[in-house]
């Protein structure tokens, strides 16, 4: 039987960390980091999403700055309105949430915000720092796959990791996070797809598989080996209680693979967590180097 990593746990230990680092830095400068988040238009899982990220903000001792705009707000206004957070010296961390209503090009907003200030790293020039390795801001999913990955004893150093999905939020970052030449990295990676053939064939070679879909039951019992550490990163709606909650599920069949895994991420409470905790840890480490500290 499998070890279930417990993602709430880790994240919870973390945010706890960033808790004291903030009240410490308070205690020393009567400073603390701030970050604005930025909501356009009613989506409800956005809404929810938005929600948390400033609760979270909140019990960390970090100052969100709330902007709310309606559906119609035009690109130009989005604009302004990011130059203006680029300029405040109290906004450490810019966070735009997606999707954008169609009418808004999603890239010009991200490539709008000052790279020293994009903490869901996906400015390109960040992209481009993590392509060649240097410092910069690590989209929050794949950096909270990693510190799952160290905290929880399997680091990906010599290992074989294949990772299904090639999304430039989850895949195509988290395989070039594991390939660094750096302590707690340098794995061997495959990357998988729609146009992988035979599947299965990859991922039963995989020592670590990391599973990013966006499709329930994708990775079955019979396609992993023996004794696989599976990072599932799929947030699936599988149905409702009675009660009008959502029933979720990843995107590997949890109770089949748990029999043959040496460890797994469930869903909920695996790497969602994580996201958020990321979130609070790249916005304390905006605010360092914005004010030229030392990142611990
Ligand atoms: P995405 O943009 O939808 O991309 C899915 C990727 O998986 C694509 O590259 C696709 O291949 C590949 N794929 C889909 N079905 C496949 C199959 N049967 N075999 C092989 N490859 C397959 O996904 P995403 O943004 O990475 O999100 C994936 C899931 O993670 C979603 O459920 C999302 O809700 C969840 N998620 C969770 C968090 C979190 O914080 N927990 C964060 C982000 C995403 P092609 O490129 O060939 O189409």
């Amino acid at each position: 039987m499998a070890e279930i990593i417990n993602g709430k746990e880790i994240a919870k230990e973390i945010r706890e960390e960033i808790r004291l680092e903030v009240a410490e830095l308070k205690d020393r400068t009567g400073e603390v980091p701030g970050l604005a988040v930025v909501l356009v238009g009613e989506d409800p899982a956005s809404e929810v999403y938005v929600r948390m990220k400033e609760k979270a903000c909140q019990k960390a001792g970090i100052t969100s700055f709330q902007h709310r705009l309606s559906a119609e707000t035009g690109q130009g206004e989005l604009l302004d309105l990011i130059d203006n957070l680029n300029q405040d010296p109290r906004v450490n961390g810019i966070l735009v949430q997606l999707p954008l209503p169609d009418r808004i090009d999603e890239g010009d907003i991200l490539q709008a915000i000052d790279p020293d200030k994009d903490v869901d790293g996906f400015h390109p020039v960040n992209i481009g720092k993590l392509m060649s390795g240097e410092e910069g801001f690590r989209p929050c999913t794949p950096l909270g796959i990693m510190e799952l990955l160290q905290r929880s004893g399997n680091s990906p150093e010599g290992k074989h990791v294949v990772v299904v999905g090639r999304s430039n939020i989850v895949g195509k970052p988290i395989a070039l996070m594991l390939v660094q030449k750096k302590e707690g990295a340098n794995a061997t990676v495959t990357i998988c797809h729609t146009g992988t053939e035979d599947l299965g064939a990859i991922t039963r070679q995989a020592d670590i598989l990391i599973v990013s879909a966006g499709r329930p039951s994708t990775i079955t019992a019979d396609m992993v080996k023996p004794g696989v550490v599976v990072i599932d990163v799929g947030v699936n709606q599988i149905g409702e209680t009675p009660e009008g909650k959502r029933i979720l599920a990843g995107d590997v069949d949890f109770a089949g693979i748990k029999e043959k895994a040496r460890a797994i991420t469930p869903v909920p409470g695996g790497v969602g967590p994580m996201t958020i905790a990321m979130l609070l840890k790249n916005t304390l480490r905006a605010y360092k180097f914005q004010n030229k500290l030392p990142d611990k």
